[in-house]
């Protein structure tokens, strides 16, 4: 049945799994759609069970009914159980609520089609005479199976019109409700885990969000904010979701709605290589730019920057403030405009964006608006610089991104250097200082220890059979099995050959004083699976996936960062190196870690390994952050970035003048989202919603070294 009102077409069908898209199946199926067209009264008259499915087409709402006559035929919880159940404690009419289930999804399609007024004329349409009051709560879930976590303060009624919404906004299939009776699978870094952490430090169903939901566009990432914003349920925003040690695709507060944009935003818009920058979507990570531009034979003048792995999402990077090995490292430094999503669900463009471009064709929807041409070359605009507040935050989604590209620099060269001794890094470090003021060091090089590369290559029980830290003989040991250094420096230079060659020549001059210290270049290091030739594709923006290797270290590997910062200074790498390392070793573990080097400061990241399925191991690694974040705050050191159950900690450790710069988050935060329903608790900033004191994770960790005081005191 087709009947054209106020320009809108409604199709009312019975076919089974009728595909909207298939034209072929929509005749095939035109005996059974026959069937019920004599009205809707007629088909909730006859129906046993129902349940619906609703997909728009442009500016076409299908409505597709699919009947299954015989009730127990499927003894699953169906949407007709729920209707029923609705139908018997509301009192309703099996005709009211059928407007009920409706009207949710003919709500969300008038608002995306701008047809305030069209609920109304549909419902009198299907329902003549029907008085059924037209509230946006009345939505109802055809899918009623409820998830292994609800969100916070949210009912199981509202939560499943929550999700018929939803539903309703990006398709069936772009929304999953996490169920209970499946068991939270880890996946692999490229086959992830969406709704939970894939090394989780707590049990793996504490972070875990309630629901996922996929939108297909910017105007569905909009109209899922203001549904949540209307039935306040929290949401947790993530593009590709490989922040792996840092919480990966899970969220804050257990219960919130994932909003994976990875998979279907995931378009490169533009890449100019005039201007040197690509604007992208949330979905395209490091691979598929990289691949986009070799399809395109663009890599010839544009080279990108990748972080260790090459699975991430380039603007979930940026937005976390992650860093790349080449001159371009610092990737928020190198984003350049946003398109963002406001809790309210309004759409902003930062910088140069908020400039209309002349020529714009008018009534187009703002996302789809043509954008000022000096959007992603000048990053400041005019005004108040917004970009920042939307990193590590929880104020927005940033929908688009521009993001520099390198250009080719017409040579490169990744080397080598090796450090015989553990107590070289004092000196290593005060080489690297002037080097990388003066741009000598051009890229981002990394300091790396022993056991990280060793993990690289072979998993711990490959070197010992103990299970207690490796002692410094051992570390020794396998440094010379390896014929590797205590440490050692990856770098690269770029650029035509004499400039490498005078570079070159300054890097050898500096850092081949220390004694022992060796320099290799790619191709003299023959063994299989050479890390200096895994880093020298890296260096030059090739991703890959080598790296994760040193995540098996131990058996069922699991892993957190801790990433405090240091001054580019001999004496503070080696401290802090000392008192990470020692916390390591007492709580167990083997100090793995690498000395990122900035602009000017040190991203110093260990990485804690442990057996993700030994409760015992995943308590002491949680310990040892929380301690070692106290260790690094009495020390005047912040770390730059964690993992979901450490946020509120290290927040509380930014607290300089009564802190006044949590106060200031939290009024931006209070006033952008009064629901509090983005991200909620993300890096330690709650809404007034929330009661802080009740949310903050620690504490709860009854673990002290061995040996210790506080050891024989939790023993009795
Ligand atoms: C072996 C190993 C090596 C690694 N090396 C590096 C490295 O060299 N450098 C590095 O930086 N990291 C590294 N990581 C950490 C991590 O893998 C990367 O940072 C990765 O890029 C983050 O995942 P993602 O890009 O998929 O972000 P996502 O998981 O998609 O997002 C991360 C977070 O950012 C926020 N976010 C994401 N998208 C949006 C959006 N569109 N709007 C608003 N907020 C958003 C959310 O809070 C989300 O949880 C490494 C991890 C491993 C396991």
């Amino acid at each position: 049945m087709e009947i054209i009102r106020g320009g809108m077409t409604v199709e009312l069908m019975h076919p089974d799994f009728m595909n909207p898209n298939d034209a072929e199946s929509s005749s095939r199926n035109g005996k059974a759609a026959q069937m019920n067209i004599n009205g809707p009264e007629c088909i909730i008259l006859s129906l046993k069970r129902i349940i619906s499915h609703v997909r728009y087409m442009g500016k076409r709402l299908y409505i597709l009914l699919q009947v299954a006559v015989d009730h127990e035929e499927k003894g699953s919880r169906g949407g007709a159980e729920g209707w029923e159940d609705t139908s018997k404690t509301k009192g309703w009419s099996p005709k009211v609520v059928l407007a009920h289930h409706l009207v949710g999804h003919i709500e969300s399609w008038a608002a995306k089609n701008n047809t305030e007024t069209l609920p109304a004329r549909l419902l009198a349409f299907l329902f003549p005479g029907l008085d059924y009051p037209l509230t946006s709560s009345h939505g109802f879930c055809h899918n009623d199976s409820l998830p292994r976590r609800l969100p916070p303060n949210v009912t199981p009624e509202a939560f499943q019109a929550f999700i018929s919404r939803a539903q309703s906004i990006v398709g069936a299939e772009n929304v999953t409700v996490v169920d209970p009776q499946n068991p939270l699978e880890d996946g692999t870094y490229m086959d992830n885990c969406k709704a939970h952490d894939m090394h989780s430090v707590y049990e793996r169903d504490y972070f875990v969000a309630s629901a996922v939901v996929a939108p297909r566009g910017v105007s569905e990432v909009q109209a899922i904010v203001k549904l949540a914003d209307e039935f306040i349920v929290p949401v947790w925003p993530f593009s590709a979701g490989r922040n792996v040690g840092y919480g990966g695709t899970a969220p804050r507060v257990p219960g919130s709605v994932g909003i994976e944009l990875g998979k279907n935003m995931n378009k490169v818009l533009e890449v100019s290589v005039e201007g040197a920058y690509a604007l992208v979507e949330p979905g395209v990570t490091y691979f598929s730019l990289y691949d986009y531009l070799v399809k395109t034979g663009l890599r010839e003048h544009l080279w990108i920057d990748v972080p260790d792995l090459g699975g991430g999402s380039i603007i979930g990077n940026a937005v976390e403030r992650g860093v790349g090995y080449t001159p371009y490292g610092d990737h928020f430094m190198m984003h350049c405009g946003m398109e963002v999503v406001l809790p309210n669900g309004e759409l902003v463009r930062t910088g140069m964006g908020a400039l209309p471009e002349p020529g714009n064709v008018p009534g187009l929807a703002p996302h789809e608006q043509k954008p000022n041409k000096t959007w992603q070359l000048f990053n400041y605009g005019f005004g108040p610089y917004n970009d920042g507040i939307f990193t590590q935050s929880n104020l927005g989604i940033v929908v688009k991104m521009g993001i520099w590209l390198m250009p080719n620099p017409g040579g490169y060269q990744a080397y080598m250097i090796t450090f015989p001794r553990d107590d070289d890094l004092s000196a290593i470090v005060d080489k690297i200082r002037p080097l990388r003021l003066q741009m000598i060091l051009q890229n981002t090089p990394t300091l790396r220890h022993i056991l990280l590369d060793a993990a690289v290559y072979n998993p711990k029980s490959h070197y010992t059979d103990k299970n207690t830290p490796l002692s410094e003989a051992e570390m020794d040991e396998i440094a010379a099995k390896l014929n590797l250094g205590r440490w050692n420096f990856y770098g690269a230079v770029y650029g035509p050959e004499p400039i490498r060659a005078v570079l070159l020549e300054a890097i050898k001059a500096a850092f081949l004083t220390i004694s022992g210290s060796k320099f290799y270049l790619p191709e003299d290091r023959t063994e299989e699976n050479s890390i200096l030739r895994i880093r020298s594709d890296t260096l030059q923006g090739i991703p890959s996936l080598d790296e994760p290797r040193w995540v098996d270290w131990l058996p069922n590997g699991g892993h957190l960062f801790f990433s405090p910062i240091a001054k580019i200074s001999g004496a503070d790498a080696a401290l802090q190196y000392e008192v990470t390392k020692r916390r390591c070793q007492e709580t167990g573990f083997d100090f793995i870690g690498t000395f990122i080097v900035g602009m000017r400061d040190l991203h110093h990241i260990v990485c804690i390994v442990f057996d993700r399925e030994d409760p015992e191991q995943r308590l002491r690694a949680r310990w040892l952050m929380r301690t070692m974040i106290k260790d690094c705050a009495a020390h005047g050191w912040g770390e730059y970035r964690t993992h979901l159950a450490l946020m509120d900690q290290i927040a509380n450790t930014y607290n300089f003048n009564d802190n006044a710069l949590m106060k200031l988050n939290e009024t931006i935060k209070n006033a952008l989202d009064p629901n509090g329903i983005m991200a909620p608790g993300k890096n330690g900033v709650w809404p007034a919603g929330y009661d802080k004191e009740q949310w903050v994770l620690g504490g709860e960790e009854e673990w002290a070294p061995p040996g210790t005081q506080a050891a024989a005191a939790t023993k009795d």
